[in-house]
């Protein structure tokens, strides 16, 4: 079946794919949580013990997502989505927190672990987007992304569940795609019949047996050539 001919389209992405806009990934080789340090910051209860270090950390990724751009990989799927029929249902769902996809246009995006765009002030409750000030009613505030530690938006995970209970298909960018929630989704896929493709540098034997395809190198390749 052509990539057209698909009705129900549900799309994955993980820190691969921002990996070329310069963005640092979180695991593996130079990943954010090598550092104990930084992976201690990032759980929720530093919020309440150790508040001005932990919003600071969120700040400056904040800032540096700010400055980067999208990737090719971002443009091709901004770009398919705005080229398919309306009769077809997509969603984008993605555990990046960096903004990207809805800088190259993406419109139909489930943000899974949140968004380092938008900001809250646990005083007042007051969410700001594009935040200029860090603080809010005289603390620091917090960036709406999820944290160790904090629970998955029960919106986010909804919307997930819908759109692969009737995803015909289902395709992993830049996420191992055998670690949570890529494993989920694809099972579900799975169970929905759906064609199911992983793009991801490395593949593993786990995945060979999940996926009905694989396809190994980097996003920005892949992307514009399975999408393009
Ligand atoms: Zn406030």
């Amino acid at each position: 079946m052509a990539l057209g001919d698909y009705r129900n389209i549900v799309v994955l992405t993980g820190a691969g794919i921002s990996q070329a806009a310069g963005l640092p990934t979180y695991r593996g080789p130079g990943g954010l949580w090598n550092d104990p340090a930084k992976v201690a910051l990032s759980d929720v209860s530093a919020l309440r013990t150790r508040r001005d270090e932990a919003c600071a950390m969120f700040w400056s990724l904040y800032t540096s997502a700010r400055e980067v751009r999208p990737t090719a990989a971002h443009r091709a799927l901004a770009a398919f989505e705005a080229a398919l029929p309306e009769t077809a249902n997509y969603l984008l769902i993605t555990q990046n927190v960096d903004g990207l996809h809805q800088a190259a246009g993406s419109k139909r995006v489930c943000e899974f672990h949140g968004s380092l765009a938008r900001w809250r002030c646990e005083v007042c409750n007051a969410e700001v987007e594009l935040p200029t000030e860090q603080a809010h009613c005289g603390q620091p505030m917090r960036p709406c992304a999820v944290l160790f530690g904090e629970e998955i938006p029960a919106a986010a995970e909804h919307a997930a569940k819908r759109a692969l209970r009737d995803c015909d298909l289902f395709v992993a960018i830049g996420t191992s795609g055998t670690v949570m929630p890529a494993a989920s989704f694809v099972r579900w896929a799975a169970y929905s019949g759906a064609r199911r493709a992983l793009l991801n540098l490395e593949i593993d034997d786990e995945a060979r047996e999940l996926y009905t395809e694989c396809h190994a190198g980097t996003a920005d390749e892949l992307v514009s050539q399975f999408f393009g």
